[in-house]
């Protein structure tokens, strides 16, 4: 049996009362250990590897491939690091628009905008929650137009639910704008029978202590063919050139995942499958108790995708419900559960005020209303059942 981790995410932050015998913090999605971590240690330990370099290193990005359906892979310190290589690579620079699903976490377009592009933030699609594809096939059309094609567009794997590669690239190529798959939290998913972020030119995944499987933190880049990664993986350890010295060309970044992480990742990859599919009953179980009561919803999966269910999210409709998503995750946070609204759209934040946006208002309204419930794989019945009663005893009568 997989123990949970004695550190979980988020619980040196929440206010969990005391006096409660019942509450134990049951957290959003914390870190999961599988048991083989201290046998990946050890081997690591005897490699004598303490380095981003290495057998153990190696091991991992084989493994990445093998999970994320890609052949080519280099492992990095996080998924922000490999979508800034992927940007270079892409050549974004100032005076670039980069375009992206508003309804994301800040590291999607963060490095672009270090960068120096400007964001473009479109709305997403009502049926996937991820970026529209007939909006962004007209709002291509209207930029070619205006004669300023976006240099990357970038789609977002939402909760573990994959973005719709074939219609955002179809939209693409008809422009021969490049499209990115910031598919993070989306390791396991597929759409159209492919892996999450297949057919888009580069894809990246994240290991972070809240994702399915975790390397303690990383991430990795991802690519059909072996040049972009080997370009990736010279600019991503200070550009060296071939030398016995020293030598650069061009000034280069230090963004290779160390081997520690990656027998950490190791451990954790074989999991992914069986936890895939414990978040996916933890969804269905969380909608078939709490689907029918007025004013609750579950996110939709389209027919052409198997969603990891990273994050089980659920809407509010105040009137109906008799609460809205504050005054539920606040009732549930009193009661020792963590939850989180939906991404606050990167349209709304402060940080993107000027930046323009298309679409309607989808996104702002699944922020507005919606709620994630703790998903971690290792939560078991009697744990949901207490999620799933806070949540009932709130609703209206
Ligand atoms: C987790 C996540 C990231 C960031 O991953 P890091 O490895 O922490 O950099 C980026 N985008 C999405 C959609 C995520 O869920």
């Amino acid at each position: 049996m997989p123990t949970p981790s004695p550190l979980p995410l988020g619980a040196a932050i929440l206010p969990f009362r005391r006096d409660e015998a019942a509450a134990t913090p049951l957290l959003l999605s914390p870190p999961l250990l599988t048991g083989e971590e201290e046998t990946q240690f050890a081997r690591l330990l005897q490699s004598g590897w303490l380095a981003p370099a290495g057998p153990t290193l190696a091991a991992f990005e084989a493994a990445v491939g093998e999970a994320a359906g890609f052949p080519h892979v280099l492992a990095t310190g996080s998924a922000t690091a490999a979508l800034l290589l992927a940007y270079r690579l892409l050549g974004v620079g100032p005076g670039d628009e980069v375009w992206t699903s508003s309804l994301t976490f800040i590291a999607t377009i963060a490095p672009a905008v270090q960068m120096g592009a400007t964001p473009r933030f479109l709305d997403v699609s009502p049926e996937s929650w991820t970026l529209d594809p007939a909006l962004l096939a007209e709002e291509l059309a209207a930029a070619a137009q205006r004669g300023r094609l976006p240099r990357v567009v970038v789609s977002v794997d939402l909760y573990g639910q994959p973005a719709d590669i074939p219609a955002l690239r179809a939209a693409c190529d008809r422009w021969g704008v490049p499209l990115v798959s910031d598919s993070a939290c989306a390791l396991g998913a597929t759409q159209h029978g492919r892996p999450a972020g297949q057919g888009a030119c580069l894809a990246v995944t994240s290991f972070n202590g809240n994702k399915i499987v975790t390397a303690g933190g990383g991430g990795a880049l991802l690519a059909d063919e072996a040049a972009p990664i080997a370009r990736a993986r010279h600019l991503a350890t200070q550009a060296r050139d071939p030398a016995p010295h020293y030598e650069h060309t061009e000034a280069g970044f230090n963004l290779v995942m160390s081997a520690v992480l990656a027998a950490v990742g190791l451990a954790q990859l074989p999991a992914l499958e069986r936890r895939v599919l414990a978040r996916r009953r933890l969804f269905d179980r969380y909608a078939a108790a709490l689907g029918a009561l007025p004013g609750l919803s579950f996110m939709p999966e389209p027919g052409w995708a198997r969603s990891t269910r990273w994050l089980s999210a659920m809407l509010v409709e105040p009137r109906r419900f008799g609460a809205d998503r504050e005054a539920l995750r606040r009732a549930l946070l009193a009661e020792g559960i963590e939850s989180r609204p939906v991404w606050k759209p990167l349209h709304l934040q402060p940080a993107f005020h000027h930046a323009p946006f298309a679409g309607g208002a989808v996104a702002a309204a699944l922020f507005e209303r919606g709620l994630c419930l703790p998903s971690g794989s290792g939560m078991g019945a009697a744990e949901q059942d207490r999620v799933i009663a806070a949540v009932a005893g709130l609703a209206r009568a």
